[in-house]
């Protein structure tokens, strides 16, 4: 399947902002005319019907110059400490920007375990995916004082993308100091502007790691990586401008940006990945009225389950099979394997009851269960 992506369209839109555009570097404030601004393209773009996420940078430029920190490089405790303060003016900036549009802003700070690991993935995205459901605006960045060397995303073009891709978002919007890739640095004799990339080929990276510019952690470098595991999660992604005012209006409005367009939408790369890419661990065989209500797309309850087999954790891949234990469907199990053989046959509204904590209702959400042959 082939299309393409418009912002205009985007069910849901991660947007990331880097610390340049966000914080005046030569007195380190806020540029709060031009968030102002922004903050009125994220209100458009849910006054659309479009879930709205922002990946925000600038913590780190926000504290430095509160502490004192006048030396160009920092070392690691020394950002660390930064962050620590800067946060919590970024997070305020962001709810007072919101709030001229009425936008409920909500903290989320995320360590790479977060993203990378199954039971804390599973946790932020429903934590997240709650926040959406009330419409408030989750304004994520990297949990800087905690993570260390070794567990950093390190820049936050890296983490947008696991975003991108861990809450199945189709558009993610990168705002940079310019507008979008080149094949050579911008400012270089030469140098064209690159409108559309359907595929991230070795000459598209090469360019990349020319073009690099220098403010913020990433560079193109890291932009074009970001693209790649956006694209592979199904997410369109554009490069642009937020030198200027409105930048999303802009690119919208047709400003000149780069885009980069995934073969397939996110539901269809995520049911790829769990029909594919995992081997299950464990069976669950189902009831003749759960294999019709599963084949009609719907989730698993607990009650149409009759047997429950194997090793699997929560978030775990197993395969789901019938009476004649023909497999019927694969998905990512909600409960691990003691608690989904307590509460095999039972109704949802017993599951309190018989584990001591309230979880989902469903064994398998419909979001997480891919039938075979589809
Ligand atoms: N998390 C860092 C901050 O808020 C920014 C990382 C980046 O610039 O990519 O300052």
């Amino acid at each position: 399947m082939s299309f393409e992506l418009k912002i205009e369209t985007a069910k849901r839109v991660v947007v990331k902002i880097g610390s340049a555009l966000l914080v005046d570097m030569s007195t380190g404030t806020l540029r709060e005319d031009w968030l102002n601004s922004l903050a009125s393209d994220l209100a458009a773009l849910k006054a659309g019907g479009a879930d709205v996420l922002i990946v925000s940078s600038g913590a780190i430029a926000l504290g430095r110059r509160v502490l004192g920190f006048k030396q160009t490089r920092l070392k690691l405790e020394e950002s660390q400490a930064a962050a620590a303060v800067g946060q919590v003016a970024l997070a305020h900036a962001w709810q007072k920007a919101l709030d001229t549009q009425k936008l409920i802003a909500a903290q989320v700070l995320l360590t790479l375990n977060d993203t990378e690991e199954r039971r804390r993935y599973l946790n932020a995205r429903s934590t997240i995916t709650a926040l959406l459901a009330r419409g408030a605006v989750p304004v994520i960045n990297e949990n800087d004082t905690v993570a260390t060397t070794e567990i950093r995303y390190g820049d936050n073009d890296r983490l947008a993308a696991r975003v991108a891709s861990m809450i199945s978002a189709d558009c993610l919007v990168v705002l940079s100091d310019v507008d979008g890739l080149y094949t050579k640095a911008p400012d270089a004799e030469g140098a064209q502007h690159i409108g559309h990339v359907t595929e991230i080929t070795p000459a598209i990276a090469g360019m990349a790691g020319q073009s690099a510019t220098d403010v913020g952690t990433g560079g193109m470098e890291t932009k074009v990586k970001a693209a790649r595991i956006a694209m592979e999660a199904g997410a369109a992604m554009v490069i642009a401008s937020g030198r200027v005012h409105n930048p999303i209006a802009q690119v919208i409005g047709g400003a000149r940006c780069t885009w980069f367009q995934p073969g397939a939408s996110p539901q269809a790369a995520r049911k790829r990945w769990i029909a594919g890419t995992l081997d299950p661990l464990g069976r669950l065989t189902v009831d003749d009225g759960a294999f019709k209500a599963l084949t009609a797309g719907r989730s698993l309850l607990p009650a149409g389950v009759v047997r429950v087999e194997g090793r699997f954790a929560k978030g775990d891949a197993v395969a789901i099979v019938n009476g004649a234990n023909e497999e019927i469907a694969r998905g990512l199990v909600a409960y691990d394997v003691e608690d989904a053989a307590k509460i095999a046959g039972r109704k949802s509204a017993e599951i309190e009851a018989v584990l001591g904590y309230r979880g989902r209702d469903e064994l398998i959400h419909r979001d997480d269960l891919v039938l075979k042959g589809t």
